[in-house]
């Protein structure tokens, strides 16, 4: 008997995305195995997190990298580092800022619901621009000599009217202000593994339980070493903000084997896998009754990946949006998909085996066309 039937839960078909809600995503068995031999013996774990964070600079070419309990771990702990750098006593002090740099710059129309982790290490955001337009101005009128750093989300919250990550980058440089970005949910491409500390940010920080498929509870922040040593500093197991966020010996065996997997991936290949679905479903739901399908690229995040976007007509379909969405949850096994809009639904190929991209084509053609009163 699977843990999950043991404790009456049922498992989804995730045709949504790699929400940490739904348990982020599913561990290759190699990754599994590594956690269960790390499981099995005592290390010094300072020790193992120094020559993990070797390995993952080699592979993702950086010049250093830590292993986090999560990208949002992996925040607090940069915002840390470029408010502290390596003085104990600044690492002691916080959350308490004062007379350290604590002012962090950061796009109005970035704001989300991660930046409370830079917040709690104490700093004040400073936002620049509108939601829709940020001048270049405005960033060099905001960095002052309390600034800490810049901090770059990148995702559904980044977009038309912001200032290039590079002019940002450039300019924050000028003034050897740091740039962090928040690259959680921007694998693929593989390559942004090492695209945004290329392009000069400080450092870039990655979910570990989303694509990259590591364990849920891990995450990587890359990049300059002498801010990766403060970021350490501030981490587990020294007695600092990062205390709380534990990363075991089992995530960071995990994490490590996650990244060499990842790097051996192939963008295109997965990316045709995922078109010729989307294809099979577009073809299969556009020809009900009140069922409109289209391809969506890149995604929401912005990730090189397509999706089907389906629109119901709820008097043509005789079933509403909701409650498509009810059904599919209900059903056995039970399918999550993303809500968007009022009356649409998007459906992803993104993390689903062929069997379960076959279900989900039937499933939703059945939901589909369950009217039995014709009009
Ligand atoms: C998912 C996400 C995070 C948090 O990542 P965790 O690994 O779940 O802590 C932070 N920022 C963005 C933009 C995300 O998408």
């Amino acid at each position: 008997m699977s843990i999950y039937a043991e404790l009456g839960l049922p498992t989804l078909i995730n045709a949504n995305a790699t929400l940490t809600r739904l348990g982020g995503s599913v561990m290759p068995p190699e990754v599994v195995q590594a956690m269960a031999e790390a499981a099995q013996h005592y290390v010094d774990l300072p020790a193992m997190q120094r020559r993990v964070g070797e390995r993952i600079a080699e592979l993702t070419q950086n010049e250093a990298a830590y292993v986090s309990s999560g990208a949002a771990a992996g925040l607090v702990l940069a915002a840390a580092a470029c408010v502290t750098g390596t003085d104990p006593a600044a690492i002691y002090r916080l959350p308490n800022t004062d007379g350290l740099k604590n002012e962090v710059i950061v796009h109005k129309s970035h704001r989300n619901g991660y930046d409370h982790a830079v917040r709690q290490v104490g700093v004040t955001l400073r936002e620049i621009g509108y939601a829709g337009s940020t001048a270049e101005w405005e960033l060099k009128a905001a960095i002052n000599e309390n600034t800490a750093a810049v901090f770059w989300f990148q995702g559904a919250m980044s977009g038309k009217g912001d200032l290039p990550l590079q002019r940002v980058i450039d300019i924050a440089s000028e003034h050897s202000v740091p740039v962090v970005v928040d690259g959680a949910a921007q694998l693929p491409p593989i390559s942004n593994l090492w695209n945004y500390t290329q392009m000069g940010a400080a450092l870039a920080v990655f979910s570990g339980g989303k694509d990259l498929r590591g364990p849920q509870s891990s995450g990587l922040v890359l990049g300059r070493a002498d801010l990766i040593d403060a970021v350490r500093m501030n981490g587990n197991p020294n007695h600092s903000i990062g205390r709380p966020m534990k990363v075991g010996k089992e995530e960071l065996a995990g994490c490590l084997k996650a990244v060499e997997l990842y790097v051996q991936g192939d963008d295109e290949a997965r990316r045709a896998r995922d078109e010729e679905t989307v294809a099979a479903w577009m073809s299969a739901w556009s020809s009900l009754p009140g069922v409109e399908v289209e391809r969506s690229f890149p995604n929401e995040a912005g990730q090189p990946l397509p999706r089907a976007i389906v629109t119901i007509d709820e008097d043509e379909t005789g079933i509403g949006r909701d409650e498509v969405i009810r059904t599919l949850l209900d059903g056995d096994p039970a399918i999550d998909v993303g809500a968007r809009g009022h009356n649409r639904i998007a459906v992803n190929p993104w993390l689903l085996s062929d069997e379960e991209r076959r279900i989900v084509a039937e499933r939703l053609t059945t939901v589909l066309s369950r009217r039995s009163v014709p009009a």
